[in-house]
């Protein structure tokens, strides 16, 4: 297939300037960022890109939205940290680590490191975060999913960014989200949120892999041609895991509850900004059942 079958051209285009209006609308939004978008070459915590992620998400405060932050980068920080560079963990900072248990051990000293830079990047605008770690199990339990609601919904009252991440320290095999994409799209379902945006090193879901394949193009939107997209892809970045496939799946299920989803560029400028100001930015994912969620 060309990249002609899966042209925007395809979806009703009212469809889309809706949900564009939608996601610009939005009250309440799940942004996710993942690993690249916030460390550097050798793996540890990059200011100036945790900056901007910071300085974005004070966009939409800014325009009154309640904002809850899903981050990855745990692991990777404590790689950065304690991999080859310290010498404290044999692990090698290009491949990371396939040790679960190192995993898991790593992302203990990573999230402190990474809570450490949230909290002093968002001091700068004297926005309170909150750091709540959850696992699959977590949100499968009626009751421990409802004390989660609660507490989101209590930081969001009090104007605090609550940031999540996975429990690497506890999730196991079996009960591991499998990664934050899914998780954000299960947040976003959970806490009924307007607009699911997920961060990543590439400005939008493309037809082929943008940096093996110079042809690929960037799919504007993604709706009723959505089984054409996924065919696109999930060849190209199957065995990718947290590749752009479960970022794809992830929009896809929030945008199969009625919600609006975009996949964009973390380094793009003012990238949140442009979303809520109603402009083209990366692939927007149009609501499928229904309207929007409001
Ligand atoms: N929870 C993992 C971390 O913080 C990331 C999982 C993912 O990237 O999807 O390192």
């Amino acid at each position: 297939m060309t990249s002609d079958g899966v042209a925007v051209g395809e979806l009703d285009s009212d469809a889309v300037d809706r949900a564009r209006a939608a996601a610009a609308e939005a009250d309440r939004v799940v942004v996710k960022a993942g690993t690249n978008s916030l460390t550097d070459e050798e793996s540890r915590l990059d200011r100036v890109k945790l900056d901007k992620l910071v300085a974005d998400v004070m966009d939409l405060r800014r325009r009154g939205k309640e904002v809850v932050l899903v981050s990855s980068g745990a692991v990777g920080a404590g790689i950065g940290r304690l991999g080859n560079g310290e010498g404290i963990v044999d692990v090698d900072i290009d491949r990371g680590s396939d040790i679960i248990d190192e995993r898991q051990a790593l992302s203990t000293v990573g999230q402190s490191l990474l809570m450490r830079h949230y909290t002093q990047s968002f001091d700068r605008y004297e926005q309170p975060v909150a750091q709540i770690l959850v696992t699959g199990a977590d949100l499968d339990a009626p009751e421990r999913f409802d004390n989660f609601t609660k507490t989101v919904e209590t930081l969001l009252e009090w104007g605090v960014v609550p940031v999540i991440n996975e429990n690497d320290a506890v999730a196991t095999d079996e009960l591991r989200i499998g990664d934050n994409d899914m998780l954000s799209a299960s947040a976003a379902i959970a806490l009924d949120v307007d607009l699911l945006v997920t961060l990543t090193d590439v400005d939008a879901v493309y037809t082929g892999n943008p940096k093996r394949d110079p042809e690929a193009t960037a799919i504007e939107a993604v709706g009723t041609n959505y089984d054409a997209v996924r065919e696109l892809i999930g060849d190209s970045t199957a065995t990718d895991f947290g590749g752009i496939r479960t970022k794809v799946e992830g929009a896809r299920d929030v945008a199969e509850n009625g919600t609006p989803a975009v996949i964009a560029g973390s380094a793009t400028p003012d990238v949140l900004d442009r979303i809520a100001a109603g402009k083209p930015t990366g692939t927007l994912f149009v609501p499928t059942a229904g309207e929007t969620n409001e």
